[in-house]
């Protein structure tokens, strides 16, 4: 399948997207205390995407199952072993607790998407660990991002900083490019090799997001159809950000602070 290449000004009028995904991962971050459910995150990313006039990617986000109901929700929070697709509920959370938030919406008929996984109160060595090292994952597939790598070199940046960490890599879950639709091709694993995969080339706009687990890489799918865990119940990480291949190099849509 072809890659959709995007021109400069459409990776500009991405920005806008990229720029309400990053705002309301700010406002969420300040209110995820001990004590804060979900739900009351999920309410607030409700509130700013009508605040910015952005609609959310994930409610009503159809499943693959056709038994599993569409995605009720406008945030993704994947809490301590949930991966990713967890439903907001209203279970407190506790200190110690780790929550991955996934958010993504449409702005100007532009996608952005971003996912990062954060400590509730204090969180223990070895979850400070995993957060410090999918982060760094991502960092490091994100300077990979260069018209001429491969796909692959995205894949093996991220292989090699959780590789040498001894953490897991989930396989069945990988990233996407993205742009007037929110998954478009091509698939951006995070495992490989940098001789694989197809060729990036300026314009292609990519969502990378590395899940990483303390633990087994496997997964198992929950009852409701969407909440995906470790199968060993280990924690698990997620961080993500919308990337464009540029000629300058890799520009993050979804953190206007940096590159
Ligand atoms: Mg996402
Ligand atoms: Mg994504």
């Amino acid at each position: 399948m072809s890659i959709p290449i995007k021109t400069p000004k459409q990776i500009d009028t991405m920005k806008a997207a990229g720029e309400v995904v990053y705002n309301v991962h700010q406002a969420l971050k300040d209110l995820i205390v001990p004590g804060v459910t979900t739900y009351d995150l999920d309410q607030e990313a409700r509130s700013l995407c009508v605040k910015y006039n952005a609609a959310p990617a994930f409610l009503n986000y159809p499943a693959s199952d056709k038994n599993t109901k569409a995605f009720p929700a406008v945030i993704c929070a994947s809490p301590n072993e949930v991966i990713v697709h967890g439903i907001p509920n209203k279970t407190p959370l506790k200190n110690g607790d780790i929550l991955s938030i996934d958010f993504g919406c449409c702005v100007s008929g532009y996608y952005g998407d971003s996912a990062w996984t954060y400590p509730v109160g204090e969180i223990s060595e070895q979850a400070k660990k995993l957060l410090k090292v999918t982060e760094n994952s991502l960092n490091a597939a994100i300077r990979a991002c260069f018209p001429g790598n491969r796909i692959g070199g995205i894949s093996q940046a991220v292989q090699d900083v959780v590789d040498a960490a001894g953490f897991g890599i989930v396989r069945e879950f990988v990233g996407h490019g993205i742009g007037e639709k929110m998954h478009e091709p091509p698939a951006v694993p995070n495992y490989g090799v940098k001789t694989q995969g197809r060729v990036l080339k300026a314009g292609m706009v990519l969502a990378i997001e590395p899940m990483i687990t303390l633990g087994s890489y496997k997964v198992k799918i929950m009852e409701d159809g969407w909440t995906a865990s470790t199968l060993d119940d280990s924690l698990a990480a997620h961080f993500e950000h919308t990337v464009a291949v540029t000629n300058k190099g890799p520009v993050v849509l979804t953190n206007p602070n940096i590159s």
